[in-house]
């Protein structure tokens, strides 16, 4: 039986274990990416097709050769710094490359879809418990254009019977405990890897963003999930439209935050090593604190997270650095 899943954005940090989760479940993972921020090396768990989102008729040809019987959505521009910079490529890559694998998905009767969307999506909102119903006010390019996909998904299952999980991730960090494939972005712009370069040596520092949030030590909070129990949860989405249970958005996050200052300490322990980092301004665009309030995934999918202690995903994703797996 096909058990082909189309992942676009498999040659990329979350996407790359996806592949391996889905593989390890039985399915055949499909990578599209366009390796503008993915690596091939990372495709490792099933074929490799190159396309860009916005090309139409590779995607019909892909979907075509294979026949998926569902997508998994991760290819996407995904950096809130870079996003209040260049906000056209969020909303033409972002909004109209999902909008044409939609369509191609609906054209090849595809109609099973997960989606990776965010916590950015809910924007800065104080003493607001975050939760699936919370209405969503981001505050940034990249959560308003997750937004706006999260529409479109919702007119083409009005008109064309799509069905869709849609995922809002918190803070993903950690890598593969078999340290197969891990997370690289480059530049890199997140606080774990950031931080473990800076502890190696691989650069000079960490640079706090803002001291001055209203939070206990000043500086953002986070809810910080590992990449595997978040694919894993990918692996229980599909599976929940394979079952008929329709569409349903579910937030990914442990309901727990940390600050940046915990963070840093937690990664001095881990290492046993000092964090050099200085203290910059806030950086635009960032929330104060992102923390997920829901646990319908656990209550719903049967979603376990075993991995997502903070001092876990940094051991893993210290692993994982060490194997200087991309360094030049
Ligand atoms: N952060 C920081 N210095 C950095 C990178 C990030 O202080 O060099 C902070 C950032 O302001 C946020 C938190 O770390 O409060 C997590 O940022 P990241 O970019 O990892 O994820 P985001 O929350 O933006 O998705």
């Amino acid at each position: 039986m096909n058990k082909n899943v189309l992942v676009t954005g498999g040659a990329g940090y979350i996407g790359s274990h996806a592949c391996k989760a889905l593989k390890i479940a039985g399915y055949t993972p499909v990578t599209y990416d366009n390796l503008v921020t993915g690596w091939q090396d990372a495709v490792k768990f099933g074929p490799f097709e190159q396309g860009e989102l916005t090309d139409r008729a590779r995607l019909d040809e892909v979907f075509a050769t294979y026949q998926p019987i569902a997508v998994m959505h991760f290819a996407a521009l995904s950096q809130v710094g870079e996003a209040m910079h260049q906000p056209g490529r969020y909303w033409h890559n972002n909004v109209a490359g999902s909008l044409a694998l939609i369509e191609a998905a609906v054209a090849a009767e595809c109609l099973d879809f997960v989606f990776s969307s965010t916590c950015a999506t809910y924007g800065d909102q104080d003493n607001v418990v975050l939760d699936e119903n919370t209405a969503q006010y981001p505050t940034n390019s990249y959560g308003a254009s997750k937004r706006a996909i999260e529409d479109i998904l919702r007119d083409f299952e009005s008109a064309h019977g799509l069905r869709k999980v849609i995922f809002r991730y918190f803070n993903v960090a950690g890598a593969d405990p078999d340290a197969e494939v891990g997370e690289f972005h480059q530049p890199e712009t997140h606080l774990i890897p950031l931080m473990l370069q800076a502890i190696a040596g691989k650069r000079d520092k960490l640079t706090v963003f803002g001291t001055d949030y209203p939070t206990p030590d000043g500086t953002c909070i986070r809810d910080y999930v590992h990449v595997c129990d978040l694919v894993d949860a990918h692996v229980l989405g599909l599976e929940w439209l394979k079952d008929g249970k329709g569409s349903r958005v579910f937030n990914l996050g442990t309901g727990h935050g940390f600050s940046v200052r915990e963070v840093i300490d937690h990664s001095r322990s881990v290492t046993n090593r000092d964090v050099p980092h200085d203290v910059g301004p806030r950086r635009a665009g960032d929330c104060t604190k992102l923390v997920s309030g829901s646990m319908r995934a656990e209550t719903e999918l049967g979603w376990t997270p075993t991995r997502s202690k903070l001092h876990t995903m940094i051991a893993d994703a210290w692993r994982w650095q060490q194997t200087g797996h991309y360094d030049k």
